[in-house]
């Protein structure tokens, strides 16, 4: 057990409600402030953006005795199910025996854990913003406006949990030896609705995280308890299949259906979704250090946002207050030793993680309409399941261990190598499961 001391937390979003009660429950005072009214008082529109929670995200959620609780309302999808004009769906199995990544509504998620933070005895104090933090001694300036009076607030310690455009972190962006760089995607986002069928069920496989990849854009979809699913357009902001082409009702409608002809019967609101809702950024956001001194700490999206086609971002900050947690009950009060093996521990995971997410945007909207790709996966598979010691597919180490990061983009490194030359094979496509086959890629590993 820690010294109690009067603890902070800058942000109220999935990251910082999990932070908050991991600090209480190590017996700290925690206060939590947010820029933003409670999440449940605001009124969802009836659809939700929708995230997927991977083991990493569970384990963090386990160790706190929540997990079961947000199980409750999180749909399993053991599977891609994959759309191409013309050809029947098809489907890809994540894992092994079942195993699944979570759909969870994000509102609700936040809404569930504020609560239970609450109950641990937290304190929420929401529509107050932060502008700057004095970082020597831990002190908050909260006020109504940038330019207005702020108040002091004063702590024994400060995390960042504000999100990808952090203000603890623009503070610390000012110290001297402090690394930093934001990249944005030319491809943005925008979000659609498949709703329910009149008796509450879904209009396609719930247990599916469905993709209609066209190389450079592509559409998703994940299912939500109502019914309904939330899909995400994902396509460059310019050029000739871009948003900034789709501007008006018909050039819309063509381009759906030329390229997205089995979504014209489940999308109904296409054309007045598409133009009320807004076209959103994606943004790779990195720096170091996290931490200053024993008084201020960044965690979640605050130092490490990435792009989503890993769907790792929120797990990534989840399994951040994992081994936060871990530290604090390994170094008792030496927050010094805590904060500085924290980062160091976190960093190269959380750059992997980031090249990562930027990798698989090609995997999700090109390889996974490629036969040879595909088979590829399907030689990985049948290998893993033979020789499991020496086989761990990367989106298995990424999505179903706990194996770090870092560890996943090195590995698989190393067996893109390996099957890149098993590919070459010749016939391949005959004897993807022969002797031959086998002995060469143990060959290969040796
Ligand atoms: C399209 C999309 C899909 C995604 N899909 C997935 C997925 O499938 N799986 C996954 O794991 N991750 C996914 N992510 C990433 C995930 O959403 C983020 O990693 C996660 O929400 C980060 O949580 P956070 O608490 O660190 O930050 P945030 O959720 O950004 O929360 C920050 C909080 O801080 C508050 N705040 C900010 N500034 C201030 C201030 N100055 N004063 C007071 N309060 C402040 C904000 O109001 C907010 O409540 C996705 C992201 C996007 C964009």
């Amino acid at each position: 057990m820690q010294t109690p001391l009067k603890i902070a937390v800058v942000g109220s979003g999935l990251v910082g409600s999990l932070l908050a009660i991991y600090l209480k429950r190590a017996g700290h005072t925690v206060h939590v402030y947010d820029r933003s009214p409670d999440i449940r008082t605001i009124k969802f529109s009836g659809r939700s953006i929708n995230l997927a929670m991977s083991h990493r995200g569970w384990r963090a959620l386990d160790e706190v005795g929540l997990g079961d609780e947000i199980r409750q309302i999180a749909i399993p999808m053991d599977k891609r199910a994959i759309h191409i004009v013309g050809e029947p769906l098809a489907f890809q199995y994540y894992g092994k025996d079942g195993e699944s990544i979570y759909s969870l509504s994000r509102g609700l998620l936040n809404r569930k854990m504020v609560t239970l933070a609450e109950a641990e005895g937290v304190e929420f104090f929401f529509e107050t913003k932060i502008w700057d933090v004095t970082l020597a001694d831990a002190t908050l300036h909260a006020g109504e406006t940038e330019r207005g009076e702020w108040s002091e607030l004063k702590y024994d310690k400060v995390f960042g949990a504000d999100g990808a455009f952090s203000r603890v972190r623009h503070r610390m962006q000012r110290q001297s030896m402090f690394n930093y760089s934001q990249e944005f995607l030319n491809t943005g986002y925008k979000e659609l609705n498949i709703p329910a069928n009149e008796d509450g069920t879904h209009k396609l496989d719930k247990n599916s995280l469905h993709i209609w990849p066209r190389n450079d854009f592509m559409l998703i979809a994940l299912p939500n308890l109502d019914g309904s699913f939330t899909c995400t357009l994902f396509m460059p902001f310019e050029g000739e299949n871009s948003f900034e082409a789709l501007k008006d009702k018909e050039s819309l409608e063509n381009f759906f259906a030329t390229y997205f002809p089995s979504t014209i019967d489940v999308i109904p609101d296409l054309v007045a979704d598409f133009f009320k809702n807004p076209t959103s950024t994606l943004v790779t956001m990195k720096c170091y250090p996290w931490t200053y001194n024993d008084k201020v700490a960044l965690i979640g999206d605050a130092c490490h946002a990435i792009v989503p086609f890993y769907g790792h971002g929120m797990n990534a900050g989840f399994e951040d207050i994992t081994i936060l947690n871990q530290l604090m009950e390994q170094c008792g009060d030496d927050w010094d030793t805590i904060f500085k093996e924290y980062e160091i521990s976190r960093k190269p995971n959380a750059d992997a993680i980031a090249e990562l997410s930027y990798r698989n945007f090609m995997e999700m909207s090109s390889k996974t309409a490629d036969a040879k790709f595909l088979l590829q996966k399907k030689i990985e598979k049948w290998f893993s399941a033979k020789h499991p010691d020496k086989w761990l597919p990367l989106y298995s180490r990424v999505t179903f261990s706990y194996r770090p990061y870092s560890e996943a983009l090195a590995i698989g490194d190393q067996q893109k190598a390996i099957m890149d030359e098993i590919m070459q094979i010749d016939g391949i496509e005959e004897k993807w499961n022969s002797p031959q086959v086998e002995q060469k890629i143990i060959e290969l590993l040796d």
